[in-house]
This record gives structure tokens, sequence and C-alpha cells, in this order.
């Protein structure tokens, strides 16, 4: 089965899809996007995505050409002529096609665009095992809430950590946690999770907001608050979380173990609350 994706109206072969290379998504990286996690053939969490797809929507003052239920029916469209049970579905729109000019050209149509890539979420010993991190200065721009294409901070970021063979750079601003290249950051000291407040610093991460209501629904205790980069430092536990990589443990930060240097108590018991949440959500889904 070839990839199938959706462009502006139609769906066709990955190789056959073509965008103009005036496209403001091309030249200017004028665009933003989504990422859904598909499990069991069930988009997890939708109308939470699609909320904060209206919201950079907004935020880079694009029109959003689609109502809810026109992109619910395209995202599940894309899962029945995609292959595999578990997929991601990627969603991007950009301004669309003109002339280059910073400034927005006037009555162009989005481009729009959706495509699916099977989803492995981590594997079991990548679980029990845990990752390795790297920090960094986070020198990204002042709207890290949007989720823009405009990518290129992110992926240098990650590049750093790639070639330190870690999995993700941990990030600060001015002595304070923000989050990771493509992941949300929490901590545990103390058998208390600590989550940064939702802010322009950070990406409001869908898997984030999964992870601070199943502690407050489970009774783990939890602050949302900022964070310093000492805490971080002398941090029990450290997780990374996103639609692709769940909860995973952080268990080296810059060379030095984190806490025991296994994945902790608390990651484990969060770990399991994810799964059974997934498992329960997907059942009602069915
Ligand atoms: N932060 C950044 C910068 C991201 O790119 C992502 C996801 O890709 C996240 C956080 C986590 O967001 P979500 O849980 O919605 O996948």
């Amino acid at each position: 089965m070839s990839e199938i994706v959706y462009l502006n109206g139609e769906f066709m072969p990955l190789e056959d899809a073509r965008i103009p290379v005036l496209d403001r998504g091309f030249i200017f990286g004028d665009g933003i996007y989504e990422v859904i996690p598909v499990y069991s053939g069930h988009p997890f969490r939708l109308p939470e995505h699609l909320a904060r797809f209206e919201r950079s929507h907004q935020a880079i003052r694009i029109a959003n050409p689609m109502s809810d239920a026109e992109w619910t029916r395209l995202v599940r469209e894309l899962i029945a002529r995609n292959a595999g049970d578990d997929q991601s579905i990627y969603l991007q729109v950009t301004r669309g096609v003109a002339r280059r000019d910073h400034a927005f050209p006037k009555d162009v149509k989005p481009t729009v665009f959706g495509m699916s890539n099977l989803l492995s979420t981590p594997a079991r010993e990548v679980v029990d095992g845990g990752v390795h991190a790297i920090t960094a200065i986070d020198y990204r721009w002042l709207k890290c809430d949007v989720k823009s294409t405009s990518l290129l901070g992110n992926c240098l970021l990650r590049q750093a950590a790639a070639d330190a063979d870690a999995i993700e750079v941990v990030m600060f601003r001015d002595g304070f946690l923000t989050e990771g290249s493509s992941s949300n950051v929490f901590v545990v000291k103390n058998g208390v999770v600590l989550a940064t407040p939702k802010n322009n610093l950070v990406l409001p991460g869908i898997t984030y907001d999964v992870v601070v209501e199943l502690a407050r629904a489970n009774g783990l205790p939890i602050e949302v608050r900022p964070i310093t980069e000492a805490e971080v430092r002398s941090a029990d536990e450290i997780w990374v979380t996103s639609s692709t990589k769940e909860v995973l443990a952080v268990t080296s930060l810059d060379e030095k173990a984190v806490g025991s240097g296994k994945p902790g108590a608390v990651f484990g018991r969060m770990y399991k609350l994810y799964q059974d949440f997934k498992s329960t959500v997907m059942r009602q889904a069915a």
C-alpha cells in the first residue's frame, strides 16, 4: 500500500504531491502544523489537537480553511487510506503561494496538506532503560506556544542532541526550564511532580495535559510553576512527553545520572497510568 497524502482537496500518492516553489511555507516557513497519534485506528485526543490547531491559525492570522468536522473527516480518511493500526497524522497549513514579500499577500488560498506516518511508540527497552538528554540555552523565538513550521531553532538544537547520541535537549531560558526540541519536560523532586507553566515559552503539549490530568486524578502531588535550572540538575527524575514519545524517563543529563540513573518510581506510576488511560480511551472509541 503506497502512502496516500492529502493536498488542497485531493488524495494522492505521496510521490505525486507537489507544491509551487513560491509557497510561503517553502520560502518563509510561514505555516502551522499538528501531529495526532492514532492507536488501533482511533485518533487520540483529536478535539484537543484541533483546538490547538485553531489557536495556531489565529496566532499567525490565517483563517482556518476547514471546520473541526471537516478536519475530523480528513483525519479519518487519511487513517483509512494508509497502512497501520497505529499512525501519526500530520496536518499542515501554510499561508499559500505568492510573490516573495514578507508582508502577507492579499487574497491567497492557504495550502492544506495532510499525511500519515507509521507510529512506533518507544520500545519496552527504551521505556525501561530511560534515555539520554543534553542541555542547551533556549535560543528560539518568543512565540514557542505557536506550533509553527518555522522549526530551524528546534532542528539545530535537536541535532546537537543527536550529535551527542542523546534523544532530546532540555532547554533553559534565563535560568528556568522551558521544554525539549519536540517535547515537554517534567521534573520530580521528593515525590512531587513539577510542571512548567503554559506560557509563550513552551508549546502547550497535548500529552502534557494528559500527564497533568492523570497526576491530579490519581493523587500524585503536582505543582505547576517555574522550575529553575538548579532544580532540573538536582532532580530525582526527569521526564519528556510528546504525542510520539508518550512519557519517557531521562536517566542521564549531560552524561550525569539523573537520580539513581534508572527510571524512577514516580515515572513507573505515570507510565502505567498513561498506558491504562490510552487503553480505556481506545476501548471506548472502538
Ligand atoms: N514541545 C515542542 C517544541 C514540540 O514540538 C512538541 C511536539 O512535537 C511538544 C512540546 C509536545 O506536544 P504534544 O504532546 O502535543 O505532542
